[in-house]
């Protein structure tokens, strides 16, 4: 696959009695993109610098060669065309530099070190496949070529840096506008590119215009479900659940003012003869991620933390800059004295010190699958009913009279975010943030864990809010079995499935062989894990980065992943059809 040959790694060029050409790096570009025609209408061409420059190249079959690398010139604005980038004078008279899009080589080092495009191909490959991050990736090619020169971690991670840059500013549809100051280096690269993309807290343009058959279908009517022969029933039960989990007697709860000042829910009329229908959208959202049904890839960075600051340092960093201070305060809340000595975790009360090394031993060995695991089988057990959200109860110990899941720390910032519910007005943040700039393409519905806690939220800051005339936002089936017992808001606006006929849009009406008919959930909204676990495989690797890094790194996997999903679509034909579209917008 790799092309290696044993017999060619360890020379410089292949033995041959016919040595190959030296390879020559240069630019593609014949004639300045800089200056404007000049007399009659010829663009300054470039003139090459005299005399090549010999370095070495990692070539496509990943054997060490010698190269020449030509620079070229324009006499004219002074701008040098490098294989992979012009360096050019901006208005400022300051040195700024461009990227070529689509280079064959790239340069990984100051020091006269290229590779061939091919390499970093390979590199993402390995990362999407293995989880390999660069250090890994540099290791296992010297491995295998066995050749005298290794690739360093760094120049991996140029490596890693040149291509991904380009990747991303392609995919954000930023590459025509960006530069950067000339020669950066890889922190400042990595900089520049987060800047230019990152401005959204990670929103991808193309996740707002996704459209596939699993999160998007046609407009339904209540005289669709009539149609279809649907047997109603109670308001307050869910399609698609076993019959034992339905019940026609809840208790009564007192008001809530709350759910009084949300407006009432509409029953859309059918649309007319030769109406478009329109269509429905259903985003699922968690801690991480927000997207559609089956493929959720959107990033929220920004939920991951406690509060909305980015880590510092993310290998052992457990606050933001603004709260960096508490460092030096115990982790156990709200204890407050200060720590016992520099970069211990808590004061010196023995307690607080043998409590956070039960902690720390719970929490070593569990990994995400295995945390999401245990979540999902205590709601299977209802052991959650009468909470909001899944919450992971770990057996630690009580802490004198607080019971350890009680216990308020801040020991890891990281694995915390992992498991934490986010809070309500963080989340109405980041929906806001997302959607500022697509109002119009607000989902009709946004399944959310704790939608009840963030639609009371909503109602409360502003009751006058868009999101409660677009969107309505429902809980997971078990969740509301649970919660509308005891939650009247819950209750009354966040069932995912009535099946009373006044969501059609939620509900399909299936028939059995025996002809008799039953309603089920149109939407599946329990297959939204699949970018969870895959992010999670490569959480050793994030924890180790610095923000910037983390930043770019976490960018690379959604950009994979959404990918990922576009080809899924269409190799199984999820797209929705031009009949869908006709029907929907009737255009
Ligand atoms: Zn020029
Ligand atoms: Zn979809
Ligand atoms: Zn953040
Ligand atoms: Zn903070
Ligand atoms: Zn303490
Ligand atoms: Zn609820």
């Amino acid at each position: 696959m790799l092309s290696l040959n044993p017999d060619d790694l360890t020379a410089p060029s292949p033995p041959s009695s016919f040595p190959a050409p030296r390879i020559i790096l240069c630019t593609t570009h014949i004639s300045c993109i800089f200056c404007p025609p000049g007399d009659s209408n010829i663009i300054p061409t470039l003139r090459r610098q005299e005399k090549p420059q010999s370095v070495w190249l990692l070539d496509n079959a990943c054997r060490w060669v010698e190269a020449d690398l030509l620079l070229a010139h324009c006499i004219s604005c002074h701008a040098d065309y490098y294989p992979d980038c012009v360096t050019y004078r901006d208005g400022g008279n300051k040195r700024r530099q461009r990227l070529d899009m689509a280079p064959q080589y790239l340069r990984i080092s100051r020091h006269g070190i290229w590779a061939d495009r091919r390499i970093a191909s390979l590199q993402e490959n390995a990362l999407n496949r293995f989880h390999g991050g660069w250090s890994n990736f540099a290791d296992w090619i010297n491995d295998s070529t066995g050749a005298r020169r290794n690739l360093t971690h760094r120049q991996s991670q140029r490596l890693f840096m040149e291509h991904f840059s380009r990747r991303l500013l392609l995919f954000h549809e930023k590459d025509t506008d960006f530069s950067c100051g000339a020669h950066p280096n890889t922190h400042s690269l990595s900089e520049a590119v987060r800047a230019a993309i990152g401005v959204n807290g990670g929103v991808l343009g193309a996740a707002m215009s996704h459209g596939c058959v699993d999160c998007t279908h046609l407009k339904r009517y209540h005289s669709d479900l009539i149609a279809d022969g649907v047997v109603l029933g109670d308001e307050l039960n869910v399609a698609g659940v076993p019959p034992e989990a339905n019940t026609n007697e809840l208790p009564d709860i007192p008001a809530d003012p709350a759910a009084d000042q949300l407006p009432p829910l509409q029953q859309q009329q059918a649309a007319g003869e030769g109406m478009p229908r329109g269509y429905t959208r259903l985003a699922v959202m968690d801690g991480k991620t927000i997207g559609c049904v089956t493929h959720s890839y959107l990033n929220l960075k920004c939920a991951l933390d406690i509060c909305e600051g980015p880590l510092v340092n993310y290998k052992d960093g457990r606050f933001c800059d603004g709260h960096s201070n508490l460092r030096d305060i115990c982790g156990i809340i709200p204890c407050g004295r200060p720590v016992r000595q520099p970069g211990a975790l808590t004061c010196d009360d023995l307690l607080h010190i043998d409590w956070q090394r039960k902690y720390d031993n719970r929490f070593s060995w569990m990994s995400f699958p295995g945390v999401q695991r245990v979540i999902r089988r205590q709601q299977a057990d209802g052991e959650n009913s009468g909470e909001t959200g899944p919450a992971l109860r770990i057996e630690l110990g009580a802490l004198g009279e607080t019971p350890g899941n009680q216990v308020v720390h801040s020991f890891r910032a990281k694995t915390t975010y992992w498991l934490q519910t986010v809070h309500s007005p963080q989340v109405l943040a980041i929906l806001d943030r997302i959607w500022a700039e697509y109002p119009e393409s607000k989902p009709s519905f946004i399944a959310y864990d704790d939608a009840c806690s963030l639609l009371r939220h909503i109602v409360t800051q502003d009751s006058d809010s868009t999101w409660l005339l677009t969107t309505k936002f429902i809980v997971d089936a078990w969740h509301y079995i649970g919660h509308r017992a005891t939650d009247i808001l819950c209750r009354l606006w966040c069932n995912p499935a009535p099946t009373n006929g006044s969501q059609p849009d939620l509900i399909l009406v299936a028939q059995d062989d025996n002809g008799s008919t039953h309603q089920t959930r149109a939407f599946n909204t329990e297959t939204a894990e699949q970018l969870n676990s895959w992010l999670s495989g490569f959480e050793p690797q994030l924890r180790q980065m610095s923000d910037v890094n983390y930043d770019f790194f976490v960018h690379v996997l959604m950009m994979i992943y959404a990918e990922c999903v576009q080809k899924q679509v269409e190799k199984k034909d999820l797209g929705l059809s031009e009949e869908f579209w006709a029907e929907a917008t009737g255009v």
